[in-house]
């Protein structure tokens, strides 16, 4: 079993309960998916799109900043790359950075409960 730890952060974080996880990192309650402009050009690489075309199609602008948009799902809203057959993300290998440091976010430090109880992966 190989769990990942990083500095600062009082818990680990299992991986493999990905596995059995239905996506709650993905979906339930609203939230912002915040991108860069690297992570738009991978998306846009792997969609085989350009930013031009792929903007108005897969982000909404929040006070200067892009953000994935949302719909509504079968658990509430999901991320529009959520895949809720496969319950996985249909981008992953270009999945944004936000998505890619999951769980290790600063917010988390603070607000560990909401973590844990999100999160199957989450060890002490
Ligand atoms: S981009 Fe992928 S990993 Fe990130 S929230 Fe959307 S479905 Fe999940």
């Amino acid at each position: 079993m190989h769990i990942i730890r990083k500095d600062g952060f009082d818990f680990g974080f299992d991986p493999n309960a990905c596995k059995s996880c239905p996506g709650n990192c993905c979906r339930g309650e609203s939230g912002n998916i915040w991108v860069n402009h690297e992570d738009i050009l991978s998306m846009c690489r792997f969609l085989q799109t350009n930013p031009i075309d792929f903007t108005p199609l897969y982000l909404n602008r929040i006070n200067n900043r892009l953000s994935i948009k949302e719909r509504v799902g079968e658990h509430g809203m999901e991320c529009v790359f959520f895949d809720h057959r496969q319950k996985c993300c249909s981008i992953y290998p270009v999945r944004p950075h936000q998505c890619r440091t999951f769980p290790f976010w600063e917010y988390f430090k603070k607000y560990k409960d909401e973590l844990v109880n999100e999160c199957p992966g989450i060890r002490p």
